[in-house]
């Protein structure tokens, strides 16, 4: 059949608000042209992130009720463990409220002022806690990777010889090495199995242990099994055991790849490092059978770890998003090659090239697409990262829009919409206005920066 149906039916719904052009007119110009600044009943189909997003099973949510809420040693935090280890065969699992608590605990205990945390690329809450513990937080994704038209496959992968140099250099106060699967901030690429390979081999040469920041793990499996040789007609779980054996830790937020909207975890063999983390969770956390989370939520990620791995899943789930990169490219308009796991990526810059870096392609294309259709996505360019520390400003290497698709939430009836949005705004593509910003924070600027729309 070439027909990919959505592997699942719906038992229950959430009604989607139609609204008309000119409340959403109305609506955007109230947001100060932010689209953060929208309430999300005002949006019809929001594509801001995958985060959280998901839509729970019938099986999750009969989890929830039989989450054991008991303080210490709940018979659901050991069904959690159980589930963890089953695909990630760590010796300590630390439950964590979300990715970002995980990371913040891992470098409070390994990294220190003066160590270096290499990675392919840090996502930005993994940034900010490396720079927090006072370390520097290097990028070492391939050069394919910062190419947007590049079709290599694994555009998440780490440069080999620049992860060699880096320790050969300095591996005396390199803590640790990060390897992010799938490579969230340069396009959601996978890393192949051969490239894991390599950071491990290199790690072991300098004693130095190596964490993947997990939290799209299933969507690279899946891309390891369909694009590197040798991996076809291995199950995705044993294509996750093989990835996680070469690793001697993560951090994850189980908001993505475990279909639950809160919740993360540390996992880790290091039994020194594993009792001070343990330590610090107890401060800022909970108790370690609970970390951040209730009982319910253990549960629900239980179940989401064994629904996550499954082929039809993930099968429907790479087929969507390679439905709307298709669509896309057939309508003209060019997006970051080749398409990754969770998201579609257009390049505004290059779609609207009557609008400079500084008056802002991407919140341009954004806030169009909005009005347009009351679709909400994320500008990823000059008004996310061209606020330079000392307050200037500079063009963004990219000025991308990114369509992040939240996981078993739409159907394609859903899609064709986005596509025919995206097709009427093609037609008129060199009348949309560019912006400058009225007001914006000192930090974080993307979060709640108010613009306004140039002539
Ligand atoms: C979302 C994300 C995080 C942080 O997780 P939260 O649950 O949002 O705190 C870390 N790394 C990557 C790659 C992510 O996508």
């Amino acid at each position: 059949m070439k027909t990919i149906i959505e592997p699942f039916r719906i038992k229950s719904v959430e009604p989607i608000r139609v609204t008309t052009k000119e409340e959403r007119a109305k609506c955007i110009r109230e947001a100060g042209y932010n689209l953060f600044n929208l309430h999300s009943d005002d949006v019809m189909i929001d594509l801001l992130t995958d985060s959280g997003t998901s839509a729970m099973s019938a099986g999750q949510w009969s989890g929830i009720m039989q989450g054991d809420e008991s303080y210490a040693g709940s018979p659901s935090y050991y069904r959690f463990e159980r589930a963890v280890k089953d695909l990630m065969p760590f010796e300590h699992v630390i439950p964590t409220h979300q990715g970002r608590a995980a990371e913040k605990i891992l470098f409070t205990v390994a990294a220190n002022k003066g160590a270096t945390i290499p990675s392919n690329t840090h996502f930005d809450t993994t940034r900010a806690n490396v720079e927090m513990s006072g370390a520097e937080a290097i990028d070492l994704v391939i050069a394919e990777g910062k190419d947007p038209a590049d079709e290599y496959p694994f555009k998440g992968n780490m440069d080999l010889e620049a992860l060699e140099r880096l320790l050969s250099d300095a591996h005396d106060r390199i803590p640790l090495v990060m390897l992010t699967i799938t490579n969230n901030t340069g396009g959601g690429q996978p890393v192949s199995m051969e490239n894991m390979r390599g950071v491990r081999e290199v790690c072991s040469r300098y004693k130095v242990p190596l964490f993947y920041d997990a939290c799209r793990f299933a969507e690279n499996a899946y891309l390891i099994k369909t694009r590197e040789p040798g991996y076809a007609d291995v199950s995705v779980p044993d294509i996750v055991r093989e990835m996680f054996s070469y690793a001697d830790g993560m951090t994850m937020s189980a908001k993505k790849d475990a279909f639950v909207n809160i919740g993360g975890w540390l996992a880790l063999n290091n039994g020194d490092w594993a009792d001070q983390a343990r330590n610090i969770l107890i401060l800022t956390e909970g108790f370690p059978t609970y970390g951040g989370l209730a009982g319910r939520d253990l549960e629900a990620i239980a179940i989401g770890l064994q629904e996550i791995v499954a082929e039809d899943y993930l099968r429907y789930r790479m087929a969507s998003m390679q439905y709307l990169g298709n669509a896309l490219t057939r309508i003209g308009v060019p997006i970051v090659k080749p398409v990754g796991g969770h998201a579609v990526y257009i390049d505004a810059r290059t779609l609207l090239p009557h609008i400079p870096p500084l008056a802002y392609p991407g919140q341009a294309l954004a806030v169009a697409l909005y009005v347009e259709g009351g679709i909400r996505a994320c500008e990823i360019g000059t008004v996310m990262f061209g606020m330079q520390p000392d307050g200037s400003e500079q063009a963004a290497p990219l000025d991308l829009v990114r369509l992040a698709i939240p996981r078993r939430v739409y159907t394609q009836s859903h899609v064709d919409y986005v596509i025919e949005c995206i097709e009427n705004l093609y037609t008129c593509k060199n009348q949309l206005p560019g912006y400058r910003i009225e007001w914006q924070p000192r930090f974080l600027r993307h979060f709640t920066a108010r613009f306004l729309q140039l002539a």
